[in-house]
C-alpha cells in the first residue's frame, strides 16, 4: 500500500481518536485501572425523586454512548497500531487488501467489505 495514503489514514485516526477521547471525557472519567478502560460518570444528584428518574435514565443513555465511543476508540487503537506493524489495511477475517475506497470512508475498518 502506498506509504503518503497510510501517513493520510495514520492522521485521520489520530484526529478520530482525539475526539473520540474528548467526547469521553466530556462524561467519563478515564479509568486508572488496569484494562485502562473509561467509566461513565454518574450524574450529580440534586434531591426530588423525579429528577432522580431523569438522571438514571440519562446516566444509561450515558454508558451505550460510553460502550460506542470505546468500542470505536478500540478500533482506532488497533488500527494505529497496524500501521506501526505494517499490517494496516489488511483484513482481519480473510487477510485480503480492504478496499482504498472504504478505508478512506473509514480508516478503522478491519474487515473488508465482504467479510463485514
Ligand atoms: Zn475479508
Amino acid at each position: 500500500m502506498d506509504k503518503q495514503f497510510i501517513v493520510k489514514q495514520s492522521e485521520k485516526l489520530k484526529k478520530a481518536k482525539e475526539d473520540l477521547q474528548k467526547q469521553l471525557g466530556s462524561f467519563s472519567q478515564e479509568s486508572k485501572t488496569s484494562d485502562g478502560g473509561w467509566n461513565a460518570k454518574m450524574p450529580l444528584y440534586n434531591g426530588g425523586a423525579e429528577e432522580e428518574a431523569d438522571e438514571v435514565e440519562e446516566f444509561a443513555t450515558r454508558l451505550s454512548l460510553n460502550d460506542t465511543l470505546q468500542e470505536e476508540l478500540k478500533k482506532v487503537n488497533l488500527a494505529l497500531e497496524k500501521i506501526k506493524k505494517g499490517t494496516y489495511g489488511i483484513c482481519d477475517k480473510c487477510g485480503k487488501p480492504i478496499s482504498v475506497g472504504r478505508l478512506e470512508a473509514y480508516p478503522q475498518a478491519d474487515y473488508c467489505s465482504k467479510c463485514q
